[in-house]
């Protein structure tokens, strides 16, 4: 089967050899084979379901800002959920959101319509629906906390379900969604005087610009905290700030924040992490993990 003929026989929003410099924070890597941007569901389902049959890889993408892609880049397709996954709308308990809606954008809703529990996620780039699958959050609330149900596709493309998540089910920046795709999801949010949930959100977005170095190109912290410690205090620690490979360096704001000057690649990046961790692991016997999701062929 020709795939790149039969995608474009469903959608015409389809572009071959696509720089994923172009679609990620760290604003590095090599291009996709397929990058398609689909705005409804029965679209998004026939895509999969055709991607799935040519057995090829492919990745959903939502806002990149966790994403490293190699500088081979990715032999198979890229998805990007615009469109209807882009809505937002009140529910009886709080927002129902699509996964394409950039997190922002919802935390800005919410504190508008006086709906409070998500002040915490002001600054944290991406969308929604990367937000859950990596149940991304600050040190105390993750986005999992506050999630009454999630509407999922399988990845296969042949069905649709609402999960309801149970206990368990988001651990730290990690889910049980790593496995579907997901669609849209409801945000339990209880009302609140407008002015005491922009305070909240002011407080987070001061924090946030007081510890972490923003408007730069990253993909913020490179590494899951170990049990009992932070990434970042180990690396500090093992003196690791502003250790460079390339174009790519250790923030001295941030320790577990590696940067791009603008001229790094991936590699450079991942030699970076590789001695990061082997110091890390020399100095103290701890094993760092990698939080940020690296793709493409080595
Ligand atoms: C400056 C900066 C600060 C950050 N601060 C924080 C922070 O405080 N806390 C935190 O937790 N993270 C933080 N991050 C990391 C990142 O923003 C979060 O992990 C974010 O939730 C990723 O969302 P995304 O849409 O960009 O996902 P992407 O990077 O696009 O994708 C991440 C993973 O999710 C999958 N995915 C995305 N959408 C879907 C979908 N609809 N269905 C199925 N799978 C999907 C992708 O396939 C990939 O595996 C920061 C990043 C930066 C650059």
């Amino acid at each position: 089967m020709d795939l790149a003929l039969e995608l474009q026989k469903i959608t015409s929003d389809i572009k071959f050899n696509e720089s994923m410099s172009r679609h990620t924070s760290f604003r590095l890597g090599g291009p996709v084979d397929i990058f398609i941007e689909v705005g409804d569901e029965e679209k998004l389902r026939k895509i999969v379901e055709l991607v799935y049959r040519a057995d090829r890889p492919y990745f959903i993408l939502g806002g990149g800002t966790n994403f490293l892609v190699r500088d081979k880049g990715i032999r198979g397709v890229v998805i990007k959920l615009v469109g209807e996954f882009k809505k937002i709308a009140v529910s009886d308990r709080g927002l129902i959101v699509g996964a394409g809606v950039s997190l922002s954008r919802v935390v800005n809703w919410a504190s508008a319509k006086g709906l409070s529990g998500l002040e915490f996620a002001v600054g944290i780039p991406g969308t929604v629906g990367g937000a859950v699958v990596g149940n991304a959050g600050v040190a105390e609330k993750s986005i999992g906390d506050c999630i009454t149900t999630v509407r999922v596709m399988d990845k296969q493309g042949t069905g649709i379900k609402k999960l309801i998540p149970k206990n368990g089910d988001f651990s730290y920046r990690n889910s049980h969604l790593k496995k579907y795709i997901v669609l849209d999801v409801e945000i339990l949010l209880t009302k609140n005087k407008i002015y005491s949930i922009v305070n909240r959100v002011e407080e987070y977005k001061q924090k946030r610009k007081n510890t972490q170095p923003i408007k730069v190109k990253s993909a913020g912290c490179i590494f899951k905290n170990p049990p009992d410690n932070f990434a970042g205090k180990l690396i500090d620690e093992a003196g690791l700030k502003g250790l460079r490979v390339g174009g790519a360096y250790v923030s001295h704001k941030h320790a577990n924040f590696i940067l791009n000057d603008g001229t790094a690649t991936a590699t450079d990046v991942l030699n970076l992490i590789s001695m990061i961790k082997k110091k890390v692991l020399d100095k103290f016997g701890r094993r760092l993990e990698e939080e940020i999701v690296i793709v493409g062929e080595e």
